[in-house]
């Protein structure tokens, strides 16, 4: 049976995985996201190939990265959180690698492994959020990975819902991943333990008082512990989460919003505000149906195992499916 390799590129993280056609992964490798350079991220997606291919008979290579891809998925057009601009990912890594490769953003991986494999199976409408570095989006459409006229729908994460807010990397002030993103979370706890606040405490105990450390990882730990500031904290991050799902519900009303990455595992914690915040903003309330908000059932790996399924059937990016 076919083998494939995904690899998930995020902010802080390199993900890879070898899948088979069921959509479980029978071995797995992780790397930081080196830096800056664009080179290097392109030797690390190489090494890993090769590192799991090795004595295994891979039928296909699938990347989802988070940027923005034109079309035809050979080029990574931008990245807010890594160095490609206009970077023809694809060709450089069929050079490096002698094969076929398959290149998609990360979010449109992973709302295809959770409408195959996870929380989404047989909704015929789904909408991905995955919060981790940024925000990632994604919608399946009847079936179909919805794209957009470019390649490039689904950047939710950049929708702007504080005006004159936080600086995003897009450029852009007040984006939605300043405010519901792993790295939202993170911040938010910085600023609160710089604050010198006696109810830090636990946070900075955590990290041994160095504040730099403190990341919305951390926070997430402490919150399924039970401490309650940190629950405060991913309490705020869902309420903000729920508002750009209200926004999301109004303009695509799909049947179930799935929600994945790093910031993911918090569950409930995240969850419940957000869907109190979603009902009580969204559009038309309790005169119509609303979505199901629900967490992703393949939580981090989701990324990886729909790339290397992408990768399996081919996907062709203009028909939407193989
Ligand atoms: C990027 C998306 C990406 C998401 C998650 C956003 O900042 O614009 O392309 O999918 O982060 O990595
Ligand atoms: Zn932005």
């Amino acid at each position: 049976r076919g083998l494939a390799i995904g690899i998930d590129i995020g902010g802080t993280k390199v993900a890879a995985g070898v899948v088979d056609p069921d959509g479980t992964i029978v071995a797995s490798a992780r790397r930081e996201t080196p830096g800056q350079d664009p080179r290097a991220v392109e030797r690390v997606i190489a090494d890993l190939v090769r590192e799991l291919g090795s004595g295994r008979r891979i039928r296909s290579v699938g990347i989802g990265a988070a940027g923005w891809m034109d079309l035809d998925n050979g080029t990574v057009l931008f990245s807010p959180h890594l160095a490609w601009r206009n970077e023809p990912l694809r060709a450089n890594l069929e050079k490096a690698l002698r094969r076929r490769v398959t290149v998609l953003n990360d979010a449109d991986a992973a709302a295809w492994a959770e409408w195959r494999f996870g929380a989404g199976r047989g909704e015929p409408r789904l909408v991905l959020i995955t919060l981790g570095t940024g925000i990632g989006g994604a919608m399946i459409m009847g079936g179909v990975l919805e794209r957009g006229r470019h390649g490039v729908a689904g950047e939710f994460g950049h929708q702007i819902i504080v005006p004159n807010g936080h600086r995003c990397e897009c450029g852009n002030r007040g984006c939605w991943e300043q405010y519901a993103s792993g790295n939202a979370l993170g911040r938010e706890a910085r600023e609160l333990a710089s604050a010198n606040s006696p109810v830090a405490q636990t946070l900075l105990r955590e990290v041994n008082g160095n504040i730099d450390a403190i990341t919305g990882a951390v926070v997430t730990r402490l919150a399924l512990r039970g401490d309650p500031v940190c629950r405060e904290l991913i309490d705020d991050v869902g309420q903000w989460l729920g508002l750009g799902l209200a926004n999301l519900g109004a303009a695509l009303d799909p049947g179930t919003f799935v929600i994945g990455g790093g910031l993911g595992a918090a569950g409930q914690l995240l969850i419940d505000p957000a869907r109190r915040t979603f009902e009580r903003n969204l559009t038309g309330r309790g005169f119509r149906p609303a979505a199901m908000i629900t967490s992703a059932a393949l939580g981090p790996d989701a990324g990886l195992v729909g790339a290397a399924d992408l990768s399996r059937i081919r996907y062709r990016p203009l028909l939407g499916r193989a």
